[in-house]
């Protein structure tokens, strides 16, 4: 955890600095808080718990010819099952997540449908009723997207190329077998890892040329620099699969600096100049694959130490954490419907371009409505069921669902919520071309201003705004 001080000169050099120094100036927060709690009161209410249960059967549910619900999920979860939706659409109840077709004849279906499609996505089938107008795709999945299949492992990724409003971001998902190699390269893009599962082998260059060897399990997270050579080995007992998440929304794995793809492609008599050995010590290099290996089956390597020492040299190793154990970080957020991890530059510095947040959002819960201001937000999701609204502005807002495996990118200060519809823990990543991580919330801003001014915007009540979650009070139990 970083040190009281360093947020304090942090905050004074930054955009986020600046919003936490207003809070400092307005009072609402003392400077001798923790660094936890400085970052809490900086990004608002979080994670809102789900008022009552009785809300979730209001929920748009999908419906096939027959009225019955074709959710799974949601049936079990509901109990009274198809009776109360069909009771909910027939009466056409005026509940805030009223389906856009009241009458379940409107809505209903008896053409051709792709039916595992449909019902992972109930939410596009029969939208809330407050959805409304042409909005571009902000859903996306790493399950529709090929697999480039290797000895050792595989790889499969979502560009720009396949996801149009994908342009900060680009996202590639990997697995290696144990011993299994991502060849040593680099790349014009920052990455940024989180490991998904199992155990793997990390090794950089420094800026300084100085060797940096890790050993990384599921939850920790690396950033390699854009240009700083690197390299990915599985290890026992079953490899790895892990999320890279890019800086560049062009980025491509097809497109990146392999070391036998390079030097394969380079004369031998130079290569021998330049190694100063003779050109026969150096024929194995030509009996390389003509586009290099990307990945590869490779023995499990040696201990951490024996690498370790192997690779410092005389030089010694890289003083530079280009690892980070999100495990063994404290929530920087937490209530009794979630926990949020912030990693960005400062717990982890090295990422200069990349901001994090890890969050989990217990059934029921939701994290609350609220924008970014310095980038868009990629997301992916690891665990669980959500829907997401995002408000488009000029009246339009859709909804879509995601499940483990999908991604979500919301455009730059955009308001959206994320609300856990599954029965389990949901857990995703919010993601940022930036160095910091920034946010502000709906209630914050409705608690923060005049209460008349509020009131006679949204015909709510000054009384019922009283009752909003404040600024650092923990939202609400679940
Ligand atoms: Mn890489
Ligand atoms: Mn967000």
């Amino acid at each position: 955890m970083i040190g009281a001080s360093s947020v304090e000169v942090f905050c004074f050099q930054s955009a986020v600095g600046q919003n936490l120094f207003s809070k400092f100036v307005t009072g609402n927060l003392r400077p001798a808080q923790s660094p936890a709690r400085v970052m809490t009161a900086g990004v608002g209410g979080w994670i809102a718990p789900l008022r009552s249960l009785m809300r979730r059967e209001s929920y748009p549910m999908a419906v096939n010819a027959n009225n019955s619900p074709i959710h799974k999920d949601r049936r079990a979860f509901l109990g009274a099952g198809a009776a109360l939706v069909t009771a909910a659409l027939a009466t056409g109840d005026a509940l805030a997540q009223e389906p856009q077709k009241a009458d379940g004849r409107s809505a209903s279906d008896a053409g051709p449908e792709n039916q595992k499609v449909r019902e992972a996505n109930p939410n596009t089938f029969l939208p809330p009723s407050t959805d409304h107008g042409e909005v571009p795709e902000f859903w996306n999945s790493f399950s529709t997207s090929h697999r480039r299949i290797q000895q050792g492992g595989w790889s499969r990724q979502i560009t720009v190329q396949d996801f149009p409003l994908s342009k900060e971001i680009a996202g590639v998902n990997m697995r290696l077998t144990a011993g299994g190699v991502r060849e040593l390269h680099w790349h014009n893009a920052g990455e940024w890892a989180l490991m998904l599962s199992g155990n793997a082998r990390i090794t950089a260059l420094d800026n300084d040329g100085k060797a940096f060897v890790a050993d990384v399990s599921k939850d920790d997270l690396w950033y390699f620099p854009t240009g700083n050579p690197h390299s990915i080995q599985g290890l026992q007992p079953d490899g790895c699969e892990f999320l890279l998440v890019f800086d560049d929304g062009k980025f491509s794995e097809a497109d990146t600096t392999l070391i036998s793809d390079w030097v394969r492609h380079t004369p031998a008599e130079v290569l021998a100049k330049n190694w100063g050995v003779s050109e026969s010590a150096i024929q194995g290099v030509y009996a390389q694959p003509p586009d290099g290996h990307y990945i590869f089956q490779l023995p499990i390597p040696g201990t951490l130490e024996q690498d370790r020492r192997a690779a410092a040299g005389a030089k010694g190793l890289s003083p530079v954490k280009f690892s980070f154990s999100l495990r063994s970080m404290a929530p920087t957020f937490k209530t009794g419907s979630g926990e949020v991890r912030v990693v960005d530059t400062r717990n982890f510095p090295v990422s200069t371009t990349i901001a994090a947040a890890h969050v989990v959002v217990k059934p029921g819960g939701l994290r609350e409505l609220h924008w970014h201001q310095n980038a868009d937000e990629w997301q992916y999701y690891i665990q669980g069921q959500a829907r997401m609204t995002v408000f488009f502005n000029g009246s339009k807002a859709r909804t879509a669902d995601f499940n483990a495996g999908d991604v979500g990118v919301v455009p730059k200060t955009l308001g959206h919520y994320v609300e856990n519809t599954g029965t389990t823990d949901l857990i995703f990543l919010e993601m940022f071309k930036a160095d910091c991580f920034m946010d502000l919330s709906l209630s914050d801003w409705m608690t923060h201003a005049p209460p008349s001014l509020i009131s006679q915007h949204l015909g709510i009540s000054e009384e019922v705004l009283r009752r909003l979650p404040q600024d650092k009070a923990p939202i609400m139990p679940a």
